[in-house]
């Protein structure tokens, strides 16, 4: 018996994970495969280096802006002004990192553990139950928190959620290539279409980088991925950047994003919460769902150790979860950026085109640009 059972180790899963064992709470952190490498551009926020100190072993690069091109490359520059920095990481060696900070804390990690069901007692949720290699397992907990990514099953066992339609996500492709690249080590390139789509170049050494792209709404029945990822690499002005014409492919993937923001009625039930991409905390401009899978993975830690203390895990106490001021903070910052995306692709990329364009000569115009991409740390 656990005080929580965790599905996924991912990002979420394993803060929600390092949150509860350090405030002394038994915590069962379930994984079908540490050796699964998260589909992923891999950039990770300040703020998740500000919470992982332990990242600086990793050793990779201080990232301290990002260049944003509209679809006929106007380009809009962020520096930062401070002295933080992001960082692009190998999802391998990264998802590794936080599951250890975690297992460090006291929280115990069952791998090769693929969740399929709930456990019910008398009516009541009460644990997870896995497929392994050697049979079924049961892992009973008090609360269940469900951080097992876009495809958890679980979510739409809980009636919390449905499947996701295509309208509902992104869907995007990913690389680690080698080779020569022209991207420097200081910036993150992001490239916006004149469709529902974006791709992205990230600098991960000086022989290395993540590069990938994506499609949103209707975008995703029109367009072929992999077509897009290689006429992306065609491109004259992206061959400037990335120019040759045969790169050595580390580890390329596709998988969906959540593109529509935070499922607000779908994150809490008696004895259950859901966290990170399973509850659609990715930003729906950029994909980025690091840094907020960790921050809902934090509230719902907090929420969580209220209710153990509390023993009360009805829906009426976990509602807390979406009620916490970091949840609300992102789901508000989400709905405008849904807006946002709706006004950049108007008109095939017009209105950015143009946005950008006067950003370049107009500096006070230039920062609330910048903004509408950029939250404050
Ligand atoms: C192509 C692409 C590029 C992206 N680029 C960026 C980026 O550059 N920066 C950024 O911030 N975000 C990016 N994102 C989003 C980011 O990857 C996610 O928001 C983030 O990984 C969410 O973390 P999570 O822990 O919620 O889910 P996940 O990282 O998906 O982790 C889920 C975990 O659950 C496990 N799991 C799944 N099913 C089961 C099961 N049945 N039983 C047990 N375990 C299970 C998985 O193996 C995994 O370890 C990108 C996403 C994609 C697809």
């Amino acid at each position: 018996m656990y005080d929580v059972v965790i599905s996924g180790a991912g990002p979420a899963g394993s803060h929600c994970a390092k949150v509860l064992a350090e405030a002394g709470y038994n915590v069962a952190l379930i994984e079908k495969n540490t050796a699964w490498r998260k589909p992923c551009g891999g950039l990770v926020s300040s703020r998740v280096l500000k919470l992982y100190p332990e990242m600086k072993k990793l050793k990779t690069l201080k990232i301290v802006g990002a260049k944003l091109y509209s679809s006929d490359y106007i380009r809009l520059v962020y520096t930062r002004t401070d002295d933080k920095y992001s960082t692009i990481v190998d999802r391998l060696d990264f998802d590794d990192l936080i599951r250890n900070v975690a297992i460090d804390a006291g929280a115990k990690l069952f791998d090769r553990n693929l969740s399929f069901d709930f456990v019910s007692k008398a009516g009541v949720l009460s644990g997870v139950k896995t497929k392994t290699k050697e049979g079924g397992k049961e892992y009973l907990g008090k609360i269940v928190i469900l951080a097992d990514g876009m495809s958890s099953r679980l979510a739409i066992r809980s009636g919390l959620r449905s499947k996701w339609t295509v309208e509902d996500i992104g869907r995007t492709k990913a690389a680690i290539l080698e080779g020569e690249h022209n991207l420097g080590e200081t910036y993150g390139h992001l490239f916006f279409q004149h469709y529902m789509g974006y791709a992205w170049l990230f600098p991960m050494g000086e022989r290395r980088f993540n590069i990938g792209c994506g499609t949103f709404g209707d975008a995703n029945s029109k367009f072929n991925l992999n077509e897009i990822f290689n006429d992306f690499l065609q491109e004259p002005k992206i061959k400037e950047l990335v120019p040759e014409s045969n790169y050595k492919i580390i580890w390329s993937a596709a998988y969906p994003v959540p593109a529509n923001g935070v499922l607000i009625n779908s994150l809490y039930a008696n004895n259950l919460m859901l966290i990170g991409d399973t509850a659609g905390f990715v930003s729906p401009i950029t994909g980025e769902g690091i840094y907020q899978s960790i921050f809902s993975a934090q509230a719902s830690a907090e929420v969580a150790i209220e209710a153990l203390e509390r023993e009360d895990y009805s829906a009426a106490m976990l509602k807390k979860y979406r009620r916490h001021p970091k949840v609300k903070q992102i789901v508000g910052n989400f709905k405008t950026k849904l807006r946002l995306r709706k006004f950049f692709y108007e008109e095939q990329g017009k209105n950015l085109s143009e946005m950008f364009a006067r950003a370049e000569k107009d500096h006070a115009y230039r920062d609330e640009a910048l903004n509408m991409f950029f939250s404050k740390d």
